[in-house]
């Protein structure tokens, strides 16, 4: 299998090669030339199948470079009991007869982001190893709360890679900063930096289109790369988890083989929804793809009118992970639906860096929305769909897979298309355990509590248990305390990896 750019189809390179690179030298991002195909006996025979045995099938159409070897022990450093806390690794639950949460957040972060960035560095080390690359690969990550703990969970103790977060000293939360500052590991690196979160971020990029600064590290055997949410190493795990959810609903005998199932995702750079719109494209039976946006809802008007326009207003949101205004995946998406057309995705690429906005050919739009429903919901009514799932079912969602699932009831309302419906739940409430407290309860319950209080309230209500890996946060001692000014950063850089 060999992969093209969106912006240039003359452009093929192995899968080793679009991991270590990450984004192609145009600009564009890296897809497969074709879509493998999988029938629905293969689908049938998954549901027998444990989870890091139907990832080895789904991921082995991909990296047909890796050997077999080297891909089952990715995917069994990855992803293992002992990080999941169950062996299930991405467990479905059932609300009701027609709607299931895929739990993705059972990860060492709490979060979904971690499906993807626990394989990640296995695959960037074993593409390192294939195309002879000797350098050690230094991870620089600026980031305003998720990614940079998953990063940092995912490449900790990984051979042959360093990690260095950079997050904004006053712009995450007390647990997101607590699990960042007391991240163990041999290779592992927290700095604060005075400022939000842009300022986090171009001083990453600064380093990164720093010619002088990639040569001294490179005269010291140093390469840098990103863990960036466009590389092809996290799209791709994110597949495995739609065909997983299918084949246990099979096994459970909640669906027959070959039902059409629909499929919900809480959206924000597009990665998650366009790994399961890849899957229909594979084989899996999905009939609608419904994209939930929070305030930040660039992407429904998208798929409404099929004008992209970011020159909006931005929110902050308690749905966080999703306060984008660029969705940076949608480029794949639509490579796809203009049938690889390279010279119209580098023309709408480049509208939207110069004018902020672009508008797809009539064609395309007909196809999106084919297959595309979108709504969104703001802040009221996200706390209003956990209090509801609550009170009706029984299960707390986090802020996030609330979007979701307010957006889900307002489909059905709108068309009345009941197919059952799989919904990606994307964090743990406990993550969020603030906002999901309001809105069960109310304002005065968590004012004056501290992280722990909260945890320990929300478990008392909620009925689940708090994840481990968020309780033992109390114990924990704080091993990072630098804050750095952000023309600093390279030195921070230069004084982890003592170079001068
Ligand atoms: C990153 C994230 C999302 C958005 O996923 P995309 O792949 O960027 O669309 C949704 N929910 C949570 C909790 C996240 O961390």
């Amino acid at each position: 299998m060999q992969y093209n750019s969106t912006r240039n189809n003359n452009i093929k390179v192995s899968s080793a090669q679009a991991i270590k690179q990450g984004l192609s030298e145009e600009g564009g991002l890296f897809v497969p030339e074709s879509f493998p195909k999988v029938e629905l006996a293969e689908i049938a025979q998954m549901s027998k199948k444990s989870y890091n045995e139907r990832a080895y099938f789904v991921l082995n159409k991909f990296l047909t470079d890796f050997s077999t070897e080297d891909l089952k022990n990715c995917i069994s450093s990855a992803y293992t009991k002992e990080k999941f806390g169950t062996d299930a690794i991405a467990p479905v639950y059932k609300l009701n007869d027609s709607v299931y949460f895929l739990e993705l957040w059972h990860g060492p972060t709490c979060a979904f982001k971690d499906m993807a960035l626990q394989i990640l560095p296995h695959f960037l080390t074993t593409s390192m190893k294939m195309t002879n690359e000797e350098k050690e690969i230094i991870i620089l990550v600026a980031t305003s709360g998720d990614t940079g703990k998953a990063a940092l969970e995912g490449f900790k103790d990984v051979n042959g890679t360093r990690i260095i977060v950079f997050y904004p000293d006053n712009g995450v939360s007390e647990i997101q900063k607590l699990q960042m500052v007391t991240q163990r590991g041999n290779n592992v690196s927290v700095a604060a930096v005075k400022g939000n979160f842009d300022d986090a971020q171009s001083g990453v990029k600064k380093i990164f289109t720093d010619n002088d600064y990639k040569s001294l590290l490179d005269r010291n055997g140093f390469k840098l790369s990103s863990a960036n949410s466009i590389n092809w190493g996290r799209l791709v795990p994110q597949i495995v988890y739609y065909f997983s959810a299918y084949a246990d609903l099979l096994a459970s005998g909640e669906i027959e083989l070959g039902d059409e199932i629909n499929v919900v995702v809480p959206t924000g750079n597009f990665g998650n929804i366009l790994a399961s719109y890849y899957a229909k494209k594979m084989g899996l039976p999905i009939k609608k793809f419904i994209c939930a946006s929070n305030e930040n809802n660039v992407l429904t008007d998208f798929i409404k009118t099929g004008v992209y326009d970011k020159t909006r207003q931005f929110h902050t949101t308690i749905s966080p992970s999703m306060d984008i205004l660029i969705s940076s995946n949608l480029e794949r998406f639509l490579y796809d639906l203009s049938d690889g057309n390279d010279t119209l995705i580098t023309e709408l690429m480049t509208k939207l860096a110069t004018d902020g906005k672009y508008e797809v050919p009539a064609e395309i739009k007909a196809k999106m929305q084919e297959l595309f429903d979108a709504d969104c919901c703001d802040d009221k009514e996200t706390m209003a769909s956990i209090k509801a799932t609550f009170v009706d079912g029984g299960y707390v969602t986090d802020t996030h897979t609330a979007v979701g699932k307010c957006v889900y009831d307002k489909y059905v309302q709108r068309t009345g298309d009941t197919t059952k419906t799989v919904i990606a739940s994307t964090a743990s409430p406990f993550k969020f355990n603030q906002s999901v407290l309001i809105a069960l309860e109310d304002y005065n319950f968590v004012t004056g509590k501290d992280e722990f209080e909260l945890l320990d309230m929300l478990e008392k209500k909620s009925g689940m248990k708090i994840p481990e890996s968020l309780a033992e946060l109390k114990n924990r001692t704080p091993i990072f305390d630098t804050v750095v000014e952000k023309d600093e950063m390279a030195n921070t850089v230069s004084d982890f990896l003592k170079v001068e």
